[in-house]
């Protein structure tokens, strides 16, 4: 029997630490370093897929199997044909494993061996989510990358309690891996609905006799075959936690690479620790994770912390930064973030960023934002949003070109001094 992998990663050029590479997925090749607009509830707040695709040209997107699973709810979702068709997007979809949410519900939830129970945000009804409950819900999502369900210990948990989480996280991992596996066996998971698996493979056809569901419309654009190389399965994702200390996160990371997973990723950061205990963290394990798999630094960060990041060796991120701060007024520019509601904007007739070639800077004025900002028009908060994805997403383009041109210490440093210039 032919091995295939459900992905395929490899890298291209390298540059100190940092590296330049290609992740095939099942529905589309994803060059490295990437940032991955988070997508929560099935969007991309206050941005349209069109111009995901096009004017970004986003490879890759999160959801939220937390939010998803609650509302609208798994039957919903499969009953549409799984969340690329739901949300009408056919590139790759990354899903984390809710775990995260969970525990940042803080008292309203109760961990214990077997899962954590809480109280749904949405209807206060009890929900109870484990690791087989998240593949469950991941592959009826068909997400093409699956994140295992961790427990994130806080950021200053003592060394008992990050080595009692990062227990529970090895077992949890295992069971995610079993579960994974068997569901994997079992059958397609709903993402693959559409792809054509190339002849002669050893593991048979996607199932195509899944019948259309009612009430969803059909005709979808067409999906690529799939790369020759790949089973066409999801491929799911190991998380190293640990809190901040060094030698739990060496020994997380060790287990998770035991049980093995297509890639891993750096879990339990940025969620209000000092920025020095984040890099200990990354200069302790990044260089340790597996050279030939894709490395995730979940939930970071600035423009300044991803670059920071690929320098330590990471390929892959996400972060509500450009999102979030585009829906309260802040943009982020070559020289620093600049708040549109600030008063010295009302007549100032420039771009938000004199060097960004993304059409609302072509077209608009910080005056012109401003006001759209200070009068409450939802267009202020699609405009600054759309100049923030492509600010992430153009620095990551440039980041890549100068790693793969052996430029990248000199990209950082201009990059920084542009940053901390900014004096305007
Ligand atoms: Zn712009």
């Amino acid at each position: 029997m032919v091995t295939m992998p459900p992905i395929t990663f490899s890298v291209v050029a390298r540059d100190g630490h940092a590296r330049a590479g290609i992740l095939n997925t099942r529905r589309g090749i994803i060059e490295t370093p990437v940032f991955m607009p988070v997508g929560t509830a099935g969007t991309v707040k206050a941005t349209r897929f069109e111009a995901l695709e096009e004017e970004l040209d986003a490879r890759i997107i999160l959801g939220n199997t937390y939010h998803l699973w609650l509302r609208p709810g798994i039957d919903i979702i499969r009953a549409c044909g799984g969340l690329h068709k739901f949300i009408g997007w056919h590139r790759p979809l990354l899903t984390d494993s809710g775990g995260f949410q969970v525990w940042s519900l803080g008292a309203l939830r109760k961990i214990s061996e077997e899962g954590t129970e809480f109280r749904s945000h949405v209807d206060g009804s009890l929900r109870f989510l484990s690791p087989e409950v998240s593949m469950e819900v991941q592959a009826a999502l068909g997400s093409d990358i699956v994140m295992v369900f961790d427990e994130c210990a806080p950021g200053k948990a003592t060394h008992d309690q990050a080595q009692a989480s990062l227990e529970l996280t090895a077992r949890w991992a295992k069971r995610s891996r079993e579960r994974f596996d068997q569901l994997q066996r079992e059958g397609p998971d709903m993402g693959s609905l559409g792809i054509t698996l190339p002849e002669d493979t050893s593991v048979g056809t996607i199932a195509d006799n899944i019948a259309p569901q009612p009430g969803c419309p059909a005709g979808a654009p067409a999906i690529p075959a799939l790369p020759e190389e790949l089973t066409g399965a999801q491929a799911l994702f190991g998380i190293v936690q640990g809190a901040a200390h060094r030698d739990l996160r060496r020994e997380s990371l060790e287990r998770t690479v035991e049980i093995g997973f297509d890639g891993y990723a750096i879990g339990g950061l940025s969620v209000g620790e000092e920025k020095s205990v984040m890099w200990d963290v990354v200069d302790e394990v990044s260089l340790l994770m597996p050279p030939d798999r894709p490395r995730y630094l979940m939930g970071v960060g600035t423009p300044e912390d991803l670059i920071a990041a690929v320098a330590r060796g990471i390929d892959m991120f996400d972060c509500v930064l450009p999102t979030r701060n585009g829906r309260t007024g802040q943009a982020f520019t070559s020289r620093g973030k600049l708040n549109v509601k600030n008063v010295q904007w009302t007549e100032d007739q420039r771009p938000l960023d004199e060097s960004c070639r993304c059409s609302v800077c072509q077209r608009h004025s910080r005056a012109y934002l401003r006001h759209l900002h200070q009068t409450g028009e939802m267009l202020a908060g699609i405009l600054l949003t759309h100049h923030n994805l492509a600010f992430f997403l153009d620095t990551m383009r440039r980041v890549r070109q100068s790693i793969r041109s052996g430029d990248f210490p000199k990209f950082r440093r201009e990059f920084i001094e542009r940053l901390s210039a900014s004096g305007e």
